[in-house]
């Protein structure tokens, strides 16, 4: 009686999901991993994705894992996927492809619980496994009228063996999938939709007018609350970011994550790493709660003059954005990206640009000049070169990336001319010399020609401009002829 009327309720009002309606073992136990902790909303979009990224158990299998957490990545609980990554190993490899069509064996692979291996053997197998999640313990509680704590071993095999003898002797998965459609859509938390529900007449909890009351369940415990420094340490366009090899989130990549909360004790901690950075400012603070355990997080800028670190790696914000990274830095990485993300300001402080810009043009020319005239080519000198290009009318612009000045820049709109650009050597291949030059294409005339002028030998200059889109036209005018040093060329910028 009781599966006849879930069923036939079942098959008026059932929900339209979009992993429903498989039979296929590996798309129902890729969505139920997913449904575990997440809310069904969420899960839709990753499904999806996940699916076009990985159809089938081989690609999975043969996937790396870092792969397989950046796709998971926001989902949360990434030992799921950590296991998911394992399991698809074991499935490929010692099942030839075939999901385990029996119960036990489905049990026995990684990150697989009870109820997923119930789920999976009835959905796909039809097989009479009754999942126990929220939903069927829920429905079959109140139903039942089981007024104890649903919580303990005793009273889930009982629940479990009560659903065992509801369940029909076919449609194994669908009475499975018609208890958790109930329990989210009319037996639902708090206050059920008894009016709406089929198992009404049968029901324990409505006609004792409890339902509201039931399941009953133990007061959680609430978890654990944890101060962190999230440390966000620059140098030269890149950003120091570190893998996990904690058991929570283990395999993702983090900021350094810190217990001191003083600016000394983070540098501290830091230098402890081989980081040796100075503490610049407090950026803000984020919270993250996972199931036994709260994050609390102030970030903290720090800059560091040396990529130096024994544990983790510097990289630039393309390079953070490829790796598979934990909503619980979330907040951090919004900051980080807009930190690394390069700036032109026309004002600001000449004497740090120059410094920085004759660093660059020293290193640029010292296979090429003496030392002495190397030399010539120092701080001061540069600053002076700084001024000259404003006093001739050029419009220079400092490179910066957070608080750090990384380079200078110099155009002549007049003569739609890209004059000058120089990075710190250390900020070189980091993506801020291609956004430099997309800037200054914004500031010239791009339905013109442009001239640019570098050093013949310099590869690199001509392959950022190429990467930028400029097409070579002609080189107009060697500029030191004996030396053979400097070029202008005109250049057509295209597409970039
Ligand atoms: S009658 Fe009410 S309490 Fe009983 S199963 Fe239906 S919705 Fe839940």
């Amino acid at each position: 009686m009781f599966s006849t009327l879930l069923l036939a309720w079942y098959d008026a009002h059932r929900r339209s999901l979009p992993f429903r309606g498989t039979r296929d073992p590996y798309r129902i136990w890729i969505s139920e991993i997913m449904l575990q902790q997440t809310r069904t909303e969420t899960v839709a979009g990753y499904y999806r994705r996940f699916l076009e990224r990985f159809p089938d158990v081989f690609s999975l299998a043969g996937a790396p894992e870092q792969d397989v957490l950046k796709c998971w990545e926001g989902l949360g609980y990434y030992s799921r996927a950590r296991n998911l990554h394992k399991t698809a190993k074991i499935i490929a490899e010692q099942y030839g492809g075939q999901f385990p069509r029996n119960r036990d064996a489905l049990r026995a692979l990684p990150g697989v619980g009870d109820y997923t291996a119930a789920a999976v053997a009835s959905i796909a197998f039809d097989l009479p496994e009754p999942a126990m999640d929220g939903n069927l313990t829920r429905v079959l509680s109140r139903f039942h009228g089981i007024r104890e704590d649903v919580g303990m071993p005793s009273v889930k095999r009982r629940l479990a063996d009560l659903a065992r003898q509801d369940m029909p002797p076919v449609r194994c998965g669908d009475f499975n999938q018609a208890l958790m459609d109930l329990g989210a859509t009319v037996c639902v938390p708090g206050t059920p939709d008894c009016a709406a529900c089929p198992l009404r007449p049968l029901c324990d909890a409505f006609r004792a007018g409890d339902a509201d009351l039931l399941p009953v369940k133990a007061a959680a415990k609430p978890p654990k609350e944890v101060q962190l420094s999230v440390a966000l340490v620059l140098c030269h366009g890149r950003i120091l970011v570190q893998q996990r090899k904690e058991a929570l989130l283990n395999g993702l990549w983090v900021y350094p994550l810190i217990e001191a909360s003083t600016p000394a004790g983070i540098e501290k901690a830091l230098k402890s790493q081989g980081v040796s950075a100075c503490y610049r400012e407090k950026l803000g603070d984020a919270r993250h709660v996972f199931t036994h355990r709260v994050w609390q997080m102030t970030i903290h800028l720090l800059t560091a003059e040396e990529p130096a670190c024994r544990e983790g790696q510097f990289v630039s914000l393309r390079e953070m954005d490829a790796l598979p990274m934990p909503t619980a830095v979330r907040s951090a990485r919004e900051q980080a990206r807009t930190l690394l993300t390069p700036a032109f300001p026309e004002d600001f402080d000449l004497a740090a640009a120059a410094a920085v810009y004759a660093q660059s043009w020293q290193q640029a020319h010292k296979a090429h000049c003496s030392d002495d005239f190397i030399r010539q080519h120092d701080a001061a000198h540069m600053e002076m070169i700084l001024r000259g290009h404003r006093g001739d009318g050029n419009r220079v612009f400092a490179i910066t990336v957070g608080p750090s000045t990384e380079g200078v820049l110099v155009i002549d709109p007049r003569e739609n001319e890209l004059v000058s650009l120089y990075l710190h050597p250390s900020a070189q291949h980091a993506g801020i010399g291609r956004a430099a030059v997309r800037f200054a294409i914004r500031q010239l005339d791009e339905q013109r020609d442009m001239k640019v002028t570098n050093l013949r030998a310099n590869t690199a200059a001509r392959t950022l401009y190429a990467a930028c889109g400029f097409t070579r036209i002609v080189a107009t005018k060697t500029l030191d002829p004996q030396r053979d040093l400097q070029e202008e060329t005109r250049v057509r910028p295209g597409r970039y």
